[in-house]
């Protein structure tokens, strides 16, 4: 029994949820039969919940390779008249575009939900881009919750919309919806089916241009026709009555506007919008023309505020409107309540002090740091030591997605160039050609399968020359370990076969390919080297599983192994130390360099001669 059996629970249970589980809460009551996924902060909660109790709730669930192919699995079972759901973080969204502006053309059969976890303030993402752009792009309504009990509720209302309306919903949640706690009622759970029979309508679902060109025209009745169903929308309501100032918002700056309200004892009528698009037009002119001013708070861009505005100057309102447009209301990062009280403060003359955080407890900074154990800092050493070796003159590292984005840090420096999932290839394939330096690129194995597979066809196919290196831990390590197509399970924890990287890069044709431990520093050090001297694209795949699964398996087995500095044997030349940085070591107040035993794993990298060359570093005795 997973301690997620809860969510099965019957009709008025009342539990503590996390936004994210309240929305698997919401698929099983909306009867979803197939959801698919790419783990992506702030969203990966809801897979890793689905993957434990999927099969139980009777649905269909799977990690997909990446977003798009998880968008196209969820909207053919919708045409198939199966409730779809599919879940990706907000840059996820841009990988499964090309889809999603299509399925807006093509319309569903049975409910289809897509939903984005947008990341203001970037605490997991390289950008903090504003999804809801995608819902009005392709002409898809959106439905924006603000907390647990709406998440699951609002997910509901989605399928419903998206039956009614034969459109796909978009579904945005933002960090502090997806990770926000609260108690959560259960509705009643409808029935789930995951099989079904496909009726062909070539015209609807084939987009060739003939019926493209019909479609377009249907999307924009169904979106005229989405209007009175926003108009009418029981998610779009007004709170409070008769005040001068009002106030327009949703999602998570709901709640923090209710904080800064209850803080400063300010008076506003509030017009919530849980459904942004399309615009409730009506609704949004009335509150104009009662409030003399409006403020509008929304988390990231000025989405409902450009609306509003083009409402207003429309309908010839004159209500004063504030907002980021006119720099009233900051345009970046996440709300808290002190954000909007700092905006009340210029609007009404009042001082406000920061309530929510105690400015006076300085932290100290604590950077992520590889885990002590972790595989990749033996590679990162070793091709340090490598470049050390050759001399390289200023190599290029190209970076990707994951842990080992880490080694941006010191003392391995080896990130120079990011963009997003698979970069690292297509980056290198840029490098390499345009300079004479050496470019050695590092991704992960869930990332290569993800976007890297393409990267690496060109590099071979237009006659790249540089290092690839594959740092493949047996998982998708930096959203929560999930299982990724080289692993011999699927997302619903049942063997699956696995899917071999060294076959994929033999088979694109790369001629220099060489699998490694990189525990073994000897013999990466060599693979590094021959691939770099090597005159073609070379790819070394460096294989060790994630030290946490490792320690994991450790703590079953009840087998623990350490390792300790021989202070006979030290000579305190602090290579260990600085440059290959494990976090286990430290150096005490005399001087002495030491393991500490709590953090240290038992890799035994640091024991070898290419760290401690003074065979200092021991292995416990058992
Ligand atoms: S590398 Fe070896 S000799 Fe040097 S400080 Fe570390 S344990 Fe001591
Ligand atoms: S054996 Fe060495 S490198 Fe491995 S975790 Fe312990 S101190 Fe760190």
């Amino acid at each position: 029994m997973s301690g997620y059996d809860t969510l099965l629970g019957e009709e008025n249970e009342k539990h503590f949820l996390l936004g994210n589980e309240a929305i698997v809460r919401g698929a099983i009551e909306s009867g979803v039969g197939v959801a698919a996924t790419y783990p992506g902060t702030p969203s990966s909660e809801v897979g890793d919940v689905l993957s434990k109790i999927a099969k139980k709730a009777g649905i269909y669930f799977e990690y997909s390779t990446n977003e798009i192919v998880a968008l196209e699995v969820a909207a053919s079972a919708a045409a198939s008249g199966i409730r779809a759901f599919t879940f990706m973080k907000h840059v996820g969204l841009n990988v499964a575009a090309d889809a999603f502006m299509s399925v807006g053309y093509a319309g569903t059969k049975a409910g289809l939900v897509i939903m984005t976890g947008d990341d203001p303030s970037m605490f997991s993402s390289q950008n903090e881009q504003d999804n809801r752009h995608y819902a009005e792009m392709a002409f898809i309504p959106l439905i924006e919750p603000s907390n647990p009990q709406e998440a699951k509720d609002f997910l509901i209302y989605s399928f419903d919309l998206s039956e009614k309306t034969g459109s796909a919903v978009l579904f945005r949640t933002t960090t502090r919806v997806s990770h926000q706690r609260a108690n959560v009622t259960f509705g009643k759970k409808m029935e789930i089916k995951n099989k079904s029979h496909f009726i062909r309508d070539q015209n609807k679902f084939v987009l060739v241009p003939a019926n493209a060109y019909v479609a377009k025209d249907k999307l924009i009745k169904r979106f005229e026709n989405l209007k009175e169903f926003s108009e009418n929308s029981p998610l779009n309501v007004i709170y409070g009555n008769g005040n001068e100032w009002g106030i327009i918002t949703a999602g998570a700056a709901y709640n923090s506007v209710m904080d800064a309200i209850n803080i400063s004892g300010l008076k506003f009528d509030i017009l919530k919008l849980g459904f942004s698009n399309p615009m409730p037009e009506r609704k949004i002119i009335n509150f104009l023309k009662d409030h003399k001013s409006v403020i509008i708070f929304e988390e990231l861009d000025p989405f409902i505020e450009s609306k509003v505005r083009i409402i207003a100057q429309m309908n010839n309102i004159n209500s004063k409107i504030y907002g980021k447009m006119d720099s009233y209301v900051p345009w970046s990062y996440e709300f808290n309540p002190d954000r909007v009280l700092a905006v009340f403060s210029k609007l009404f003359n009042i001082n406000y002090s920061i309530s929510t955080v105690n400015q006076d407890i300085k932290l100290p900074s604590r950077p992520p740091v590889l885990c002590p154990g972790c595989p990749h800092r033996a590679t990162f050493y070793a091709v340090k030591l490598v470049s050390k070796q050759l001399r390289l003159k200023d190599p290029i590292f190209p970076n990707d997605i994951g842990c080992y984005t880490l080694g941006i840090q010191k003392p391995y420096e080896e990130a120079d160039y990011l963009l997003c999932m698979g970069s690292s290839i297509g980056s290198g394939c840029g490098f390499s050609k345009t300079t004479d330096q050496k470019v050695i690129s590092f991704i992960g194995d869930s990332t290569f399968f993800h976007a890297g597979i393409p990267g690496l066809i060109n590099a071979v196919h237009n006659g790249h020359k540089f290092v690839l290196i594959i740092l493949d831990n047996r998982t998708t390590a930096m959203t929560g370990h999930q299982p990724n197509p080289g692993l011999p399970i699927n997302g619903m924890r049942e063997p699956a076969p696995e899917i071999s990287i060294e076959e994929i890069v033999k088979a694109i044709g790369v001629r220099y390919v060489k699998t490694v431990d990189p525990y073994d520093l000897k013999s990466t050090i060599i693979a590094i080297r021959e691939a770099v001297n090597f005159d073609g694209m070379a790819v070394v795949i460096s294989k060790r599983e994630c030290a946490l699964l490792r320690d994991a398996e450790m703590i079953r087995n009840k087998k623990w192994v350490r390792y300790h500095i021989n202070q006979e044997k030290c000579t305190r030349c602090m290579n260990c130390v600085l440059n290959f940085s494990c976090p286990a070591f430290y150096v005490d107040k005399d001087g002495a360099v030491l393991i500490d035993p709590v953090l240290c794993d038992g890799c035994g990298v640091c024991s070898q001669p290419q760290v401690c060359g003074f065979h200092a570093i021991e292995r416990d005795e058992p």
